[in-house]
């Protein structure tokens, strides 16, 4: 059952080196299928024996496994060697990759669209973006979009074919959606040319569509935005987009939610985040300010002594967590604003304040390590 050793080594019938690379492999074998292909040798038997040697080559050399038992054994092997290699119409049928290439170089349609009749083309999908604010993320929204998509023809219900006509079984496939070509030694089958796969062919357009099926209409939608979204979130609203063609699914409606930037407000995930600002003596001495929050200003308490950067949680004031975890908080940091400016009544009253403190038990160094936040 030894293979014939008179045979060609794999790697000159290729014309590539014993160290080519897969893709090396793979163009110096396209090359020759081109050049050696019955379509365009017709009747040369010399060319059809270039075809199989190359193809065999092939099937071998761009099987990594194969491969190695080839460069190991050469065609000597016998047994359980090349034995799976059954002839050239086998060869073919582990070829997908190459072979849809070959296919687009041929009949400028590529294999891998090639199929049965189709029922029908599923719709294209639908994109819409919407902008809310903060204070909507914290509550939730309901936005109402209106679009223009297509839908099914009333006139002709999507058939494409005028009332009263019916599409009729395509000519050139009988209804199958793709045609059998003959290549000499095998046979290819492609997308039918004429109805494009749908095995249908429409004699009479509908005059509403022009023989589409589809039209474009307005939509309108009303779409709830879940409380405590994040900027950025795409929600699906499955079966709003595109009518499908020839009773093909619907697609779907992506709506992009994003958050526009908020005057005072920064989030970080369910928490709100809020700077501050008060003046050296409320820090000192304590004091009550109002600070906004999703829900209207609430009263804060700064007690006296409150350092530059101090962060205070209003509980609850945050988002509410998209799956139901709880409620974030308001974080507040205070900073501590130093006058760029003094009166002169201002200044003498420092001034004073300063050499009561230099008198006091406060005048030693105040160094500590630098405070990263
Ligand atoms: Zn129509
Ligand atoms: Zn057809």
């Amino acid at each position: 059952m030894a293979t014939g050793t008179n045979k060609r080594d794999y790697y000159e019938v290729l014309g590539v080196s014993k160290t080519a690379s897969a893709d090396e492999i793979k163009k110096a074998y396209r090359k020759l299928a081109l050049k050696y292909h019955p379509d365009r040798n017709k009747g040369n038997k010399e060319a059809e024996e270039r075809f199989k040697e190359a193809a065999e080559a092939y099937a071998v050399l761009s099987d990594s496994q194969k491969r190695a038992q080839y460069d190991q054994f050469g065609h000597s092997l016998g047994g359980s060697g090349f034995q799976g290699f059954e002839g050239f119409e086998g060869a073919f049928q582990g070829f997908g990759d190459i072979f849809g290439d070959l296919f687009e170089d041929f009949f400028g349609t590529s294999a891998h669209r090639a199929g049965r009749a189709r029922s029908g083309i599923r719709g294209s999908d639908l994109e819409y973006s919407v902008e809310i604010s903060l204070e909507e993320v914290a509550h939730g929204k309901e936005v109402t979009v209106e679009f223009l998509r297509a839908e099914h023809c009333d006139s002709c219900r999507g058939s494409g074919a005028e009332p009263g006509s019916q599409p009729t079984i395509c000519s050139d496939c009988g209804g199958h959606g793709e045609v059998r070509i003959s290549q000499g030694f095998f046979t290819m089958r492609r997308t039918c040319p004429r109805c494009h796969g749908e095995g249908k062919q429409i004699t009479k357009p509908c005059k509403n569509c022009h023989g589409n099926g589809r039209v474009q209409k307005n939509r309108k939608l009303n779409i709830k935005i879940p409380a405590g979204i994040e900027d950025g979130s795409q929600l699906k609203i499955s079966g709003e987009g595109e009518a499908g063609e020839r009773g093909g699914a619907r697609g779907n409606l992506y709506v992009y939610v994003s958050v526009k930037p908020h005057a005072v407000f920064e989030r970080a995930g369910r928490d709100l985040l809020l700077e501050a600002k008060i003046g050296i003596h409320q820090a000192a001495l304590g004091t009550q300010i109002e600070v906004p929050t999703l829900n209207g200003k609430v009263r804060l308490k700064i007690p006296a002594g409150t350092q530059p950067g101090k962060v205070f949680r209003l509980k609850g004031k945050g988002f509410s967590d998209l799956r139901g975890y709880g409620v974030g908080d308001e974080l507040v940091r205070v900073n501590v604003e130093i006058p760029e400016h003094l009166s002169a009544e201002e200044k003498k009253l420092l001034e004073e304040f300063g050499k009561l403190r230099d008198q006091g038990a406060s005048g030693k160094s105040f160094f500590t390590r630098w405070q990263r936040e």
